[in-house]
């Protein structure tokens, strides 16, 4: 059964169905029809005899009762030719009968039961009755009959018509059910051909949704959706790749070319301790970027916003100062950290705030010559709260300051072998924000330095226990 076709067994399931709900209402049909022919039959027979014995009575009641087969003759030309009686007497013989009486056989009850039966008598099917009458002394033995002939042939024939019509109507629902089956079914047909032309050349195709709301127009949107997902993984991907190797292509060549320049057996010490150096400090620069591709893959904004958490700023700035001092000092670039003592409650990510902080000061610090200075602060607004990294470096053009926060765009855009920027960090930070509900934004004058403003949703505090809430 398995291996068939859900059409096949659709249909079968129709035609059985079908089958099954004729027989049951055949039968029905036909036990009602023939209980209904046998009891108006047995009125008919229980009147009969009544009428016979009323008739009785009422001779007895006028003292006629010697010639009784005679006015039982006179009684039946006044009655329907077709009612059928008999009457005896207390001896079994005949009073009177009828002519088309004649053919049916005597019954005789037993005690004072009425006998009533079916027979087939000269060909035809006859119900009758027997019972004895008591009609003042005498008894009479009373037999009257039906003729049920018609009836049955109609019964019969009802009988055969149901019988036929079950397997007739079993194949007109295994038709009906073949074509229905067919047309509902022919969606899912569209929904294979259409699923399988989809591959990873063609990953923008979708399902036509039909529009009726259906359980399949659902199930091809949850397919269309799972397609989505399945595409923006995959664009994720190629993007990661594509970058990968596009920006691994200039320091591999430079590894190369250092390598080549020691092979070909450069003996000066600093120039092999430069060639050196080189190759290290490209070695470097690809490790840290492809970390940064993965963090950018792994951060992508379709992931949807991620679970946050409380953490005080103040903490974490705390804890980075030393750091960010001896970054700064590295270059001579004064540093000015300043948080009051007040906790700093946001609702974000803890890790995500300092990783962000320091994409940002290293920034600074590169970004300003020599002697400048660099103001990590922290503030915070009635939703709000966050830090501010400023610096008096370089500045950014009002052109490059939306861009900056591009993958790979760097303002500088010819990047030298040894120089740390990858283009990435801005983006970095700016997506892992994002991620988990911040935001970051720039103010920035060229030659007068830039300031980035990193902004979290200030925690909920929960009232205190006990408190009463007042309008
Ligand atoms: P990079 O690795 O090149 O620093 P980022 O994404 O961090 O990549 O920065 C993108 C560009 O934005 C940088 O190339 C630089 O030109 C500019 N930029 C970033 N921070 C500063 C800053 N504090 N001052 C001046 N320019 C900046």
């Amino acid at each position: 059964m398995s291996s068939l076709t859900i059409r096949t067994r659709l249909t079968f399931w129709y035609a059985a169905v079908m089958a099954v709900v004729m027989a049951v209402l055949g039968s029905g049909i036909y036990l009602a029809a023939s209980f209904g022919v046998r009891r108006v039959a047995d009125q008919e027979l229980t009147a009969g005899a009544n009428g016979i014995e009323a008739f009785l009575q009422h001779k007895l009641a006028i003292h006629q009762m010697d010639n009784l087969g005679e006015e039982l003759r006179e009684h039946a030309s006044l009655i329907p030719r077709s009612r059928m009686f008999r009457v005896n007497d207390r001896n079994g013989a005949l009073i009177y009968q009828p002519a088309n009486m004649a053919f049916v056989p005597l019954q005789v009850p037993i005690q004072d039961e009425t006998v009533i039966l079916n027979l087939v008598a000269d060909g035809r099917s006859i119900r009758t009755a027997s019972r004895y009458s008591h009609v003042g002394s005498h008894l009479f033995l009373l037999q009257v009959a039906v003729d049920q002939t018609e009836y049955k042939e109609l019964l019969m024939g009802l009988a055969w018509l149901l019988i036929l019509s079950a397997p007739f109507a079993g194949l007109l629902a295994a038709a009906a059910g073949y074509w229905m089956s067919g047309r509902m079914l022919r969606p899912v047909q569209l929904i294979a051909t259409t699923a399988s032309s989809i591959d990873a050349n063609h990953l923008e195709k979708r399902l036509l949704i039909s529009g009726t709301g259906d359980e399949l127009d659902s199930l091809s949107a949850t397919i269309n959706s799972m397609l989505d997902r399945i595409a923006t993984s995959y664009e994720r991907i190629k993007q990661f790749t594509a970058d990968a190797s596009h920006e691994l292509r200039s320091p591999t060549a430079v590894v190369r070319a250092s390598a080549e320049v020691l092979l070909m057996g450069e003996s000066r010490p600093e120039v092999v301790q430069r060639t050196l150096s080189n190759i290290i400090s490209e070695a470097d620069y690809m490790t840290r970027l492809i970390a940064d591709l993965l963090t950018l893959a792994r951060s992508a904004p379709d992931r949807g916003p991620q679970a946050e958490e409380l953490f005080e700023l103040g903490e974490s700035v705390r804890a980075l100062k030393p750091r960010i001092t001896w970054l700064a000092d590295k270059k001579n670039i004064r540093t000015m950290i300043s948080f009051d003592d007040d906790l700093l409650l946001l609702q974000g990510n803890q890790s995500v705030a300092e990783r962000v902080l320091m994409i940002l000061v290293d920034n600074a610090i590169r970004y300003t010559p020599s002697g400048g200075t660099m103001w990590v602060q922290l503030w915070r607004d009635e939703a709000n709260g966050g830090f501010e990294v400023r610096d008096n470096g370089i500045g950014i053009l009002p052109q490059h300051q939306e861009k900056v926060f591009e993958r790979f765009y760097r303002v500088d855009a010819v990047r030298t072998p040894g120089d740390s920027g990858s283009g990435l960090g801005l983006s970095i930070a700016k997506s892992l924000t994002e991620l988990y509900g911040g935001e970051i934004s720039l103010r920035s004058a060229p030659g007068q330095g830039s300031s980035f403003i990193v902004s979290f949703p200030l925690a909920m505090m929960p009232p205190p226990d006990g408190a009463i809430l007042s309008n």
